[in-house]
């Protein structure tokens, strides 16, 4: 990936917990970088073919300097997403907000924080179960949920066991796709561990189908999911969720499955 820096931009602003934080107003030192895709104008020389560095200082500056809130924090996420919403190309941003004179007592040189925030992608998980939406809604930094039906599927190969539940569920995250996958098998754990005691004899699998467009070719984590289009428990909810342009493997399957 290509970066882009904005270093120690200096502003003034409002934001802090305290009454005079917000009346007064203090300095604030922004850093911000920015990452990219191979930037097209190293070659083309052209300024339409990378970031307007001027357009993001400007968009920076209006959201620093208006900002009533409390925490430095909120206002490094309010940078951060003005940031990927200004320019489409960018896929990553660090956000650096520090304040030198903030209100604490003692010699420092600076308080400060530093976020790391991508761009939004659409993803798609399978769950074997919708046990796990609870727990995927309560993660941060996931939003816009599209939920499939639920699908009862015939247990295949070993007979002598309860049909599976099966489904799909889409939302909007920024949460890294290895990040994601470390979440998940923390859910998957953690409903385990619950089922023993409530529940009966039922899979917890939850895979990654689609992260976006992106391809993931890891022994931990391949994504699309190589056997997604194989696996008629994943391609019939799967329908249900719009948004996902992908092109579904015929019918033939669909047999097996009766909606609940
Ligand atoms: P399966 O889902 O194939 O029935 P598991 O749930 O036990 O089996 O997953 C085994 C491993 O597969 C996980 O530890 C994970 O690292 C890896 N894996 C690779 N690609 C994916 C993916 N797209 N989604 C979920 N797990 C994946
Ligand atoms: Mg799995």
């Amino acid at each position: 990936m290509d970066k882009i820096t904005l270093s120690k931009m200096e502003f003034e602003g409002h934001t802090g917990c305290l009454d005079f934080e917000k009346t007064d107003g203090q300095k604030f030192i922004v850093s911000l970088d920015i990452f990219l895709d191979r930037i097209k104008g190293c070659y083309t020389d052209e300024l339409a073919d990378t970031v307007d560095y001027a357009m993001i200082y400007e968009e920076v500056k209006k959201i620093v300097t208006e900002d009533k809130g409390n925490l430095i924090e909120c206002l490094a996420q309010k940078v951060a997403d003005c940031v990927l919403a200004a320019d489409g190309r960018i896929l990553k941003v660090i956000v650096n907000i520090s304040k030198p004179e903030a209100p604490v007592k003692g010699i420092f040189e600076t308080m400060a924080v530093t976020i790391e925030r991508r761009r939004k992608e659409f993803v798609v998980l399978s769950l074997g179960s919708n046990l796990a939406e609870q727990a995927l809604r309560d993660l941060s930094g996931t939003e816009d949920f599209r939920y499939a039906s639920i699908y009862e599927t015939e247990p295949v190969g070993l007979e002598d066991q309860p049909y599976f539940l099966n489904t799909c569920v889409g939302f909007y995250t920024d949460i890294d796709p290895f990040e994601l996958l470390d979440r998940i098998h923390v859910i998957e754990n953690d409903l385990l561990r619950k089922r023993e005691v409530h529940w009966g004899p039922r899979t917890i699998d939850i895979d990654i189908i689609f992260y976006g467009d992106e391809v993931i070719m890891k022994p931990e984590l391949t994504v699309p999911h190589p056997r997604w289009y194989l696996r008629s428990f994943v391609t019939v909810p799967l329908r249900d969720i719009k948004d996902v342009d992908i092109e579904h493997p015929d019918d033939k399957e669909v047999s097996l499955y009766r909606k609940r």
